[in-house]
């Protein structure tokens, strides 16, 4: 059963574009604010090649008046630099939150995409995944992006206008000069496309390194995964996995900067060699008197300084536009894989009101292991099934595909005779009730974490729900009784306890279809006898099916269900087989 493989040809930027499109009044009005913003930078050569040609004009002696009458231009000089400072900051203050404001509101609905995709994946997802990676996913590479917005997109935008406007007012001045000093820029362009690969490569090597570190981590912090390390004094070797993952992921980081740094520094040097040609050449027009006065030439040399950096940062900011780039892919990789288990378009909503379970010609399997081999049984209505067979034979696969937890690859399993692929998939799983194995319990209360099943319940409900579970008396006797915070922060239940909060949990929403995964397992023997005791009471009504490796501890049940080899065999309990493929 593979997973479909994302369809990584989608375009990041595709994607990215259909998230900018509903803030394109935002956008437009900002892009304004930007051209307002370049006019006003590109106006300052002019001023100030202004004040050099006509205030500053190299007359050998100036009258009195003269002297006094370049003074007001000069203070008429000052006046409109002061006006394009205060107009420039004021529409960059303006401009600037907005944009910050687009980039929250997109990363805001990307990691919201994100977590409801997530919700919607099969169990396969999350038995393949590591929760760092995608975690990782959610909240570095969506930053990431967010940066870029806020930080980077509108000057990117600046820049190249900035570059547009520029270039023309160069060639209008003297075309060249414009001309020589813009031959270096192609270079660029080559040095930008000869970087982008390996810096894009080692971008991504670092995030999924990264990645491979939070995920061990996670692992390892975990109560679980703890005790394990400890168990087995695993402590050097776990310290030097997460020490190999580190060091790679140190390794790609150090070598994209090392990439993109390269990129910046051999940029510069062409900048160098621009200005070198601009001051040689331009010196010898003005000197010459061909066609250039001093205040041009130092109009031309400001806008060629506005220029070049702009263009540095222009192609320093495509090397960040392809690390962003590559940021989406990784949110938009997520975003497209399909569920395996899928609700049809019309599904119902499930109602059992029987409970009557009927697998017809199942086969499944994952990948190349077929674990059941054309299973086809019925369990009828409130009949309680042991579920055994040997270790690894597929008893909780059998289970977990009544509620699709995983769909057959052929044949079909019936509820009430109604296909459970014709069920919307929350009514279905809302009707029967799970205890798995390992119990997962949230870091909430006793309360809570029971009520979990059905958030409606009622504090009545809950509490006639443990009584059933036998929970009621140990709950009592904790702190904050069911306001008791459990997991980090608060009591530590034992296996036992968690497994009866599990079974309380699960007959809350009093379903109709009971499934049980070894209920009994962690129970001292005292404790056994009182859960068999409770589980007789509350299987009543409905239909239930125990995976179980002692099938003679649970008395209560009418029918065993044996599975060995891909083959399911249905005994009663004299040991009379009914069915048998
Ligand atoms: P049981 O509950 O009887 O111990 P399972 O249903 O858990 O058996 O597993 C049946 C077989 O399928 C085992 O060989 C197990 O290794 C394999 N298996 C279980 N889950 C997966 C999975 N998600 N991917 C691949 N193989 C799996």
């Amino acid at each position: 059963m593979s997973p479909p493989l994302p369809n990584k040809k989608r375009t990041a930027l595709g994607d990215l574009y259909e998230r900018l499109k509903p803030h394109k009044a935002v956008l437009a009005l900002v892009f304004l604010c930007l051209v307002a913003l370049a006019v006003l930078e590109l106006a300052m050569p002019q001023v100030l090649g202004y004040v050099f040609d006509h205030v500053f004009k190299g007359d050998e002696s100036l009258s009195a008046e003269l002297v006094q009458e370049r003074l007001r231009m000069l203070w008429m000089v000052l006046l409109v630099v002061l006006g394009i400072y205060v107009v420039r900051n004021a529409i960059y203050y303006f401009a600037k939150p907005r944009m910050i404001s687009v980039g929250e509101r997109v990363a805001f609905d990307m990691r919201q995409d994100l977590v409801r995709h997530l919700h919607t994946l099969s169990v396969d997802f999350y038995q393949r995944s590591n929760p760092g990676k995608i975690s990782s996913r959610v909240m570095r590479d969506v930053q990431r992006v967010k940066e870029f917005l806020q930080d980077e997109l509108a000057q990117m935008l600046i820049n190249a206008l900035m570059l547009l406007v520029a270039t023309g007012l160069m060639l209008y001045l003297n075309w060249f000069l414009a001309l020589l000093t813009l031959a270096v820029m192609p270079f660029h362009v080559l040095v930008y496309y000869l970087f982008r690969k390996p810096i894009s490569t080692y971008a991504r090597q670092a995030s999924e390194r990264f990645a491979d570190v939070s995920g061990n981590l996670i692992e390892q912090l975990d109560a679980g995964g703890a005790a394990t390390v400890k168990a087995a004094a695993t402590q050097l070797l776990e310290q030097e996995k997460i020490r190999q993952s580190m060091r790679r992921s140190m390794r790609a980081q150090i070598k994209q900067s090392k990439y993109y740094y390269l990129q910046k520094v051999t940029a510069d040097m062409l900048i160098g060699l621009g200005t070198i040609l601009l001051v040689g050449v331009g010196g010898y027009l003005v000197l010459h008197e061909r066609g250039l006065t001093g205040g041009q030439f130092l109009t031309f040399y400001l806008l060629v300084r506005i220029l070049y950096p702009r263009l540095l940062n222009l192609v320093s900011q495509a090397g960040k536009f392809t690390r962003m780039a590559t940021s989406v892919d990784r949110v938009a990789e997520i975003l497209q894989i399909e569920p395996s288990v899928r609700e049809k378009p019309d599904a119902i909503p499930a109602e059992i009101h029987e409970g009557k379970i009927e697998f017809r010609d199942v086969v499944f399997g994952y990948d190349s292991l077929t674990v059941l081999d054309g299973a086809s049984f019925t369990l009828g209505p409130n009949e309680h099934v042991l579920v055994t067979g040997p270790s690894g034979c597929g008893k909780s696969t059998l289970v977990n595909l009544i509620a699709r937890f995983y769909d057959p690859q052929k044949g079909e399993i019936f509820i009430d005779g109604v296909d459970v692929r014709d069920f919307t998939l929350t009514s279905l799983r809302r009707q029967i009730g799970y205890v798995f194995q390992d119990p997962f319990l949230f870091n909430d209360t006793v309360m809570a974490n029971i009520r979990y099943a059905w958030p409606k319940a009622s504090d009545e409900q809950v509490v006639e729900a443990t009584r059933r579970a036998y929970a009621h008396e140990f709950i009592e006797t904790l702190p904050d009784g069911y306001e008791t915070p459990i997991g980090d922060g608060g009591v530590q239940l034992s296996a036992g306890q968690k497994r009866r909060l599990m079974i309380a949990r699960a007959i809350l929403k009093n379903p109709r279809i009971l499934i049980m995964d070894e209920p009994l397992v962690s129970l001292d023997p005292e404790a056994r006898e009182k859960a068999v005791e409770g589980l007789a009471g509350l299987i009543r009504n409905r239909t239930v099916l125990t995976i179980t490796h002692y099938p003679g501890e649970l008395p209560y049940a009418n029918k065993q269900v044996y599975i060995c080899d891909g083959h399911v065999t249905v005994r009663d309990l004299s040991g009379r087989v009914i069915h048998s493929e």
